[in-house]
């Protein structure tokens, strides 16, 4: 529930434009779920134009159109091995050696350089198939003495030979759009002589800290009695945007809780371009959280705007805020997408990661840009919030358990009859401890966040739960066993 009070401070000078309004915006945001937030998010997240960029740097990128072969590959009938290329119906028999194709120096000479009935070149692998040759026999199996090669099994037209385009025919999608550039779509690419690719534009974000306690690493330690904290946010959320494949970060500092202030900053933003600005701070309902009203327009800046949402049914990050907002004396109209983060930066953290990352991967291009989700076996009792679904904090721990045995022992202190029949190869998911939003220990290492209804209750340990991935699991710690697959002939 939002207390329905009125602010205690009224009287602080060059502050009234916005504390009036302030007093009901309890009542102005309906509080929406978390998936309806989602989508109003997404939807208004647009996939960015298309531009083409050098393959190097088209790593974590989103193909827009798709990447045809220009070329077969191999171009030309290649060796497989290092050996003697042959006619097959000449094997086995003895040969004479009439010269050599080498990968990037094919067999040429003075006359005919085709092989002939009774002949043989030397060939290394990747090598051109000489004309007339039909088959390439492994070194091993060749009797050589000066210019005489013996054979003594029977070779099959095409062995040990890749035809043209036996890897990449020509016209073959290579790399479908909607793909996600990695480095073996860049080797893909560049085996068919692509040094180019075309792909979405990133969006270009703006990160704002907003708060006047707030103070800088690396400035002057503030005293305790000053009420100032070091800003946490700020480069926590530049360093999420940075992992979620953003790379041109305008930093706007520090705004203090003052309207016209943060107006002024909002709209600097919206001139240098920027597609989405992440603000922290300011959205809730003290008497100086200025900033959905500064995203309406109502202090300036000659920016007008709309708020999607301002409070959300979760927790952490309740009074989560998303707005579109324009330049007035922008003739292209265009709108910026404006994130504006609860403050405490577990809140901070979790809604950057349940609604920016989706709307920055939908303009990257993304096809699904959800974060992912897999089911866990929570590892303790965890107690529900009684108003507020909880995005639950927790590392995985993802080794195989027995089959129909009990989570006894795997989960200290667990019952003897805790079941795990069927939740053998889910991750064990433990929790990082207290929950508290102020707590940003709380997510460190944390690579899924557990969705965990509303109270009352608690979630028994062994209970199969539903998580958000926000790590990256290529580190997580998995660990299942080899297998040797059964084998059928
Ligand atoms: P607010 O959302 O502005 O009401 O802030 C909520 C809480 O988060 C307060 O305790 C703030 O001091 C704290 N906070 C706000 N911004 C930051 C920040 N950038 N870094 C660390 N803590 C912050
Ligand atoms: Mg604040």
């Amino acid at each position: 529930m939002v207390p329905n009070r009125a602010p205690t401070d009224r009287s602080a000078p060059g502050r009234g434009s916005g504390r009036k309004v302030h007093f009901d915006m309890a009542h102005k945001y309906p509080m929406i779920n978390m998936n309806e937030a989602v989508d109003r998010v997404i939807s208004r997240a647009h996939p960015l134009p298309h531009e083409n960029v050098a393959l190097v740097d088209a790593v974590g990128r989103v193909v827009a159109e798709n990447f045809v072969a220009p070329r077969p590959h191999p171009p030309f009938a290649a060796s497989v091995m290092d050996g003697y290329a042959v006619r097959g119906e000449d094997c086995p028999g003895v040969l004479a050696l009439i010269g050599a194709s080498r990968a990037g120096a094919p067999m040429r000479g003075a006359g005919d350089t085709s092989v002939q009935p009774g002949q043989c070149a030397y060939i290394t692998t990747g090598a051109p198939l000489p004309t007339g040759a039909d088959a390439v026999v492994p070194s091993e199996d060749c009797g050589v003495d000066g210019s005489v090669v013996s054979i003594d099994a029977e070779v099959e037209a095409g062995k040990w030979v890749r035809p043209v385009g036996f890897d990449i025919k020509v016209g073959e999608t290579l790399v479908p759009a909607g793909s996600l550039v990695g480095p073996h779509e860049v080797g893909v690419v560049a085996a068919a002589g692509g040094g180019v690719i075309r792909v979405h534009r990133k969006p270009k974000l703006a990160l704002l800290s907003t708060g006047d306690e707030l103070a800088e690493a690396g400035e002057v330690e503030p005293e305790a009695s000053s009420g100032r904290i070091y800003d946490a946010n700020r480069p926590m959320l530049a360093a999420l945007a940075r992992t979620s494949g953003v790379d041109d970060i305008l930093d706007l500092g520090r705004a203090p809780d003052e309207p016209g202030a943060l107006a002024a900053t909002v709209a600097r933003a919206h001139a240098d371009g920027c597609d989405v600005l992440v603000t922290s701070g300011g959205v809730s309902e003290g008497d100086r959280d200025y900033l959905k009203e500064v995203l309406l327009g109502r202090h300036g800046g000659g920016i007008e705007g709309e708020v999607h949402f301002g409070r959300v049914m979760m927790k952490p990050g309740k009074p989560l805020t998303f707005a579109e907002v324009r330049l007035k004396n922008d003739a292209r109209g265009k709108k910026m997408l404006v994130f504006a983060l609860p403050g405490n930066p577990v809140s901070a953290a979790v809604t950057f990661h349940l609604v920016v990352v989706p709307s920055l991967r939908r303009m990257m291009g993304w096809r699904d840009p959800r974060l992912r989700r897999i089911h866990a076996v929570v590892s303790s009792d965890l107690k529900l919030d009684p108003e507020r679904p909880e995005y639950h904090r927790a590392t995985l721990d993802w080794q195989e358990r027995p089959a129909a045995t009990t989570l006894g022992a795997f989960i200290p202190g667990a019952s003897a009859d805790d079941d795990v029949m069927g939740t053998r190869y889910l991750p064990l998911a433990h929790s990082t401890g207290k929950q508290v939003s102020s707590r940003l220990t709380s997510m460190r290492g944390a690579e899924v966040l557990m969705e965990l209804p509303r109270g009352p209750g608690t979630v028994a340990k062994g209970t199969v739960v539903s998580a958000l991935v926000i790590g990256d699991l290529s580190s997580a710690s998995v660990q299942l066993p080899a297998i040797s697959p059964e084998v059928v002939r």
